[in-house]
């Protein structure tokens, strides 16, 4: 190929919206074996909306609600976005929220009217000793299961409800995953989420590989062992959290707008939000370079 085919490929492909910030990734994006898919934001909408809220002791609802909303207003996690929405239309008032801290990857925690509140997935509980018997476990698995993503609430160091958000698959994801797979491509999901939430996510989309309760952090790391183990890879995700994973993978791909630092690590940006384009970036790239060894 040369520069000039190069060119007028990434060309065309800006035209669909597919944006190649390095000039090389089109070569590399020919030697890749595996794609692997961040969940939230990227396979799902990430604009889930709270589907359960079940309160413990002796707490109502209500009351549940606007605790978990107030310290929510304080975190940019899609979550949040959804338990502020949820509040609003049931016309909860919130209350503010001070020492407020966001522990990534697996939750935020900041005091409210006086009590400390602790909202994060089921292993931050664990590793701060809250109590929690079997039931729970096997209501969030429950849950989980229904490809929701669930999260427990803590005031004052003891469960005080169960929650759950749901989030839509983005329109095409199947179809976008078909056509990897009719390409010799192996998928992968990786994402922080519970195991049941990230099993029910691939098993409906048919993707082969899945990683799940990873932390932001771990996720470089395991892009590496899976490279090692099945070839060259790209990385599809929307940026919250993604930076280090974009630029680990040989291909990073934000999908979306995103954040700037997604759109910094990444070496290709779908514009156009269309999960298909990853399949057709690729074979614009073994189209352009057929012809090299
Ligand atoms: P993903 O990899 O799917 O983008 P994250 O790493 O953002 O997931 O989050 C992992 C888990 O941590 C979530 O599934 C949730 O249980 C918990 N979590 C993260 N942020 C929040 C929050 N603001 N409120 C409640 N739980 C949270
Ligand atoms: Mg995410």
């Amino acid at each position: 190929a040369t520069p000039i085919s190069i060119m007028v490929s990434t060309g065309r492909a800006a035209g669909l919206g597919i944006v190649f910030r390095q000039g090389d990734a089109l070569q590399r994006l020919r030697n890749v074996r595996v794609v692997a898919f961040d969940k939230t934001g990227t396979l799902t909408l990430g604009r889930p909306a709270l589907s359960d809220a079940l309160p413990m002791d002796d707490l109502s609802r209500s009351a549940l609600l606007s605790a978990v909303a107030s310290v929510q207003s304080a975190s940019e996690h899609p979550i949040a976005h959804a338990l502020l929405a949820a509040a609003k239309a049931e016309g909860l008032a919130l209350a503010p929220v001070g020492e407020f801290t966001a522990l990534t990857g697996a939750g935020v925690r900041g005091r409210v009217e006086g009590r400390e509140w602790l909202l994060g997935n089921e292993s931050l509980m664990r590793e701060r000793g809250v109590p929690l018997d079997d039931t729970i476990s096997a209501q969030v698995r429950t849950l989980a299961a229904q490809g929701k993503t669930v999260f427990l609430a803590v005031r004052d160091g003891r469960l005080a409800g169960v929650l759950a958000v749901s989030d839509t698959l983005r329109p095409g994801a199947r179809a976008a995953i078909d056509r990897l797979h009719a390409l010799g491509l192996k998928t992968a999901l990786i994402t922080g989420d519970h195991e049941a939430a990230a099993r029910a996510v691939a098993g409906e989309l048919g993707i082969d590989i899945v990683h799940a309760q990873t932390l932001p952090e771990h996720k470089a790391e395991l892009l590496r062992t899976l490279r090692r183990e099945a070839g060259d890879l790209a990385f599809v995700g929307d940026g919250i959290n993604d930076a280090p994973a974009l630029a680990t993978a040989d291909v990073g791909i934000a999908i979306g707008q995103g954040t700037d630092v997604a759109i910094e690590s990444a070496d290709v940006v779908l514009m156009n939000e269309d999960l298909n384009s990853v399949a057709r970036a690729i074979t614009l790239s073994r189209l352009t370079l057929r012809n090299i060894g």
